[in-house]
């Protein structure tokens, strides 16, 4: 049956037309399904409607399967959806809002090396309405108060290799009468894929958009990320350059330290002629130690010591705060945990 969330407020008019009801009626479901409700709890409907629903449709919500709660509030999700596919979610109690981290595929095709969500390949992408259910499914868990108010797509999965869906997504997300949240409180994060930066750009949403860099040579970026294989640092930095150009919002650049790989002086020099003419800011993350994997998160002084050398030359950089790290908090950790207990 069809999802209800993956409708926008004019698809809902037009399915309600074609079912016989008028079109102010969109409104009504449309706010009933961003507080997660069912379609028995849409008191304002018609007893008859509701039914015609029911019948034809379902709601779209996904399934909390596990909550893990940090003590720093941080909570990680995992969803189910209707076919047995499961995603995971990050709620994050910050200083500038209540931020929610969603996926946007099941698995992922890139293939970094060091990434748990890709490590079993690729399932499918997520419609439109199944990156909303995990903002409104949290919201829902968490009440009143802690609302979410800001969204990063940086979960599983590379968001601009499921373009349309995610750009449905970020329109159904900011709806007025939706959940209505600001572009400008978005943030998408992708490994690199240059000729999908530039079409994103055309779309003129103010979203801030992060470049998983994680190597200042494209040599050195081909050993974790295949994706330096198809576009090169140059490119990805270009069409960077064009997105803040079109946007106006700064870039993020995120870099995952790598004890002994990414963390040297060769590393600083590369990163300031690369990044130099760039609005950006660096963020840098010291590698979440994923079992299996050979490379090693660096001891917590060499990360600042690099921040330290790259402020030095001239570039924005500071390392990012590490949250939820009492539970699985890296991309992929809890679902693998899951399905390994299975
Ligand atoms: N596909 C998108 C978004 C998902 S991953 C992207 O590549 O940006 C979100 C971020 O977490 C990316 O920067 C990714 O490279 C990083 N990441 C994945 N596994 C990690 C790990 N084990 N340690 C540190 N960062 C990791």
């Amino acid at each position: 049956m069809r999802k209800l969330l993956d409708y926008s407020l004019d698809e809902l008019k037009t399915l309600l037309e074609d079912t016989g009801e008028k079109p102010f009626r969109a409104k009504q479901v449309m706010q009933w399904l961003v507080q997660g409700k069912r379609f028995d709890e849409m008191t304002n409907l018609s007893l008859s409607l509701r039914r015609k629903l029911k019948g034809r449709y379902t709601e779209g919500y996904a399934e909390i399967v596990r909550v893990l709660a940090s003590k720093d509030g941080t909570k990680k999700y995992l969803f189910a959806f209707e076919d047995g596919c499961m995603v995971e979610s990050v709620f994050m109690q910050k200083d500038y809002g209540n931020t929610i981290c969603v996926s946007t595929q099941v698995g992922c095709r890139m293939g970094c090396v060091f990434c748990a969500s890709g490590a079993n390949g690729f399932v499918r992408n997520l419609t439109a309405g199944e990156i909303l259910a995990q903002v409104i499914a949290v919201n829902a868990d968490n009440g009143e108060g802690r609302a979410i108010t800001n969204i990063v797509l940086m979960g599983m999965g590379e968001p601009l290799d499921n373009y349309d869906n995610v750009v449905k997504f970020l329109r159904l997300v900011n709806a007025r009468d939706g959940l209505n949240i600001g572009m400008r409180n978005i943030s998408l994060s992708t490994c690199g894929l240059a000729g999908k930066i530039d079409r994103f750009a055309q779309e003129g949403l103010p979203v801030t958009l992060s470049i998983s860099l994680h190597a200042a040579s494209d040599g050195k970026r081909a050993q974790v990320m295949p994706v330096a294989n198809r576009y090169s640092l140059r490119e990805i930095i270009s069409a960077a350059n064009n997105y803040f150009l079109k946007s106006g919002r700064r870039i993020i650049i995120e870099y995952a330290v790598i004890d002994g790989f990414n963390d040297g002086t060769e590393d600083v020099e590369l990163l300031r002629e690369l990044l130099l003419g760039l609005n950006c800011h660096v963020n840098l993350i010291p590698l979440n130690d994923n079992s299996g994997v050979a490379l090693k998160a660096p001891a917590k002084r060499r990360v600042y010591a690099f921040c330290d050398m790259l402020s030095k030359a001239g570039l924005s950089a500071t390392v990012r705060k590490s949250m939820g790290s009492d539970i699985a908090g890296a991309c992929g950790q809890l679902k693998q945990q899951y399905q390994s207990e299975k």
